[in-house]
């Protein structure tokens, strides 16, 4: 059906005019795959899972989860039931593991998808045994807390119930775990006191499984394994430690299309609030990206009070030059200072890398005042998506 010559709207969708879109994201399922199997390694005798809440960190969970079951991960982490069940599909024989654990009202998806609920409280240690009771045994993890004050019954809760004689015959966790709060500062006192809380939890379970490690927690060495590590930021290309050079492969390119190149006069102001003042004549290429797309405001270069880390702002990658973000960054729109590329280098239509191979995202997440986990999981919806597949 068509009106005015249009196609009706119902019949349309961006992906029949490829290359019009104003942002794309590319990403590359091979380093995906080879960073969890550096994890893998690096987590010696330990099995290593895989993390796959929020999206799979905004990477799109069905190629996320076909990739790393591929490269030969068995155990899965999401935040919530409804997560799980959309993961079962993808990983049919896979354990699939819900961190949030099970709430009353939440039991059925457990069983109707065989998820195992990471019980976070006493509380919901009693929804999870009322459950067993009525829909018969069913697999479950403790959740300890061992410094985070996060999610976890008490170390002295843990062993109590480990010791408690009325404990049912048919309640019998397969995993005990806990997790770091502060692994991305491998000298913090608080990694040390967490590791000897946790082993006096995972003594008095004998025969279970143990796992307490993150991706901060891998790097910290063959104490943290345990049985299991549990590596998410590190897989999809994310800096796990503060202060050392990031050894995983760059998973996401996010990269947005020039709209309009200008030149602008010494004196003049740039974007709202004029918050940028030119110190010089100046050519400003203005790219499709703003805050909406998850292109968070506080990467402005001035005018954000609230950002503290990098007063400069972000930078783009365009033409084989790093180029300084200018101004705000608004809704759809963000201006970036190509001045120091030779005139007629920058044209409307190309593509300048938000962050990506030349342009790290957590260099990139500093200079906003925030972490990778931050952007990846705020890629909107407007970016068009491409993915490279793992050779096989
Ligand atoms: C998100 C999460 C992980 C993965 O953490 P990264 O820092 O992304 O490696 C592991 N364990 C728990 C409990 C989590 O919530």
């Amino acid at each position: 059906m068509t009106n005015n010559g249009f196609p009706s709207s119902a019949s349309v969708s961006s992906d029949d005019f490829p290359g019009e879109e104003p942002a794309r994201v590319t990403i590359d399922l091979g380093a995906l795959a080879d960073n969890w199997r550096l994890m893998a390694r690096k987590s010696g005798k330990a099995r290593t899972a895989a993390v796959l809440k929020a999206n799979a960190y905004g990477t799109g969970l069905e190629p996320a989860a076909r990739t790393l079951y591929q490269a030969g991960a068995r155990d899965f982490f999401v935040a919530t039931p409804q997560e799980g069940a959309a993961l079962r599909p993808l990983v049919p024989d896979g354990r699939i593991y819900v961190l949030s654990g099970m709430w009353a009202g939440s039991e059925r998806l457990f069983f109707a998808f065989d998820l195992v609920p990471v019980i976070a409280s006493s509380e919901q240690l009693a929804v999870f045994m009322a459950a067993i009771s009525e829909h018969g045994d069913h697999p479950c993890v403790l959740q300890i807390d061992t410094g985070m004050n996060r999610l976890g019954l008490t170390v002295a809760e843990a062993v109590a119930l480990a010791d408690d004689p009325a404990r049912p015959a048919s309640f019998s966790p397969v995993l005990i775990m806990s997790h770091l709060a502060c692994g991305d500062e491998p000298l913090h006192p608080m990694n040390r006191m967490q590791l000897d809380r946790f082993r006096a939890a995972a003594n008095a379970f004998q025969g279970v499984e143990a796992s307490l490690a993150n991706s901060a927690g891998v790097f910290l060495g063959a104490d943290f394994h345990f049985d299991m590590t549990r590596p998410g930021i590190a897989v999809y290309g994310g800096a796990a430690v503060n202060g050392e050079p990031n050894p995983m492969k760059p998973v996401v390119k996010a990269e947005a299309r020039i709209l309009q190149v200008r030149e602008a006069k010494i004196g003049e102001g740039v974007g709202y609030g004029a918050s940028a003042l030119l110190s010089r004549d100046s050519r400003i290429a203005v790219a499709a990206i703003g805050y909406a797309d998850g292109y968070l405001r506080s990467l402005s270069s001035a005018g954000v009070p609230l950002r503290q880390a990098v007063v400069s702002g972000a930078r783009g990658y365009l033409h084989g030059h790093h180029v300084p973000l200018i101004g705000r960054v608004t809704m759809d729109l963000t201006h970036f200072d190509v001045t120091d590329l030779p005139s007629g280098t920058v044209h409307a239509g190309d593509f300048i890398e938000l962050f990506g191979p030349h342009m790290p995202i957590d260099v990139v997440s500093r200079a906003g005042g925030t972490i990778d986990y931050v952007l990846l999981t705020s890629l909107g919806p407007r970016y068009r998506r491409d993915y490279i597949e793992a050779a096989r």
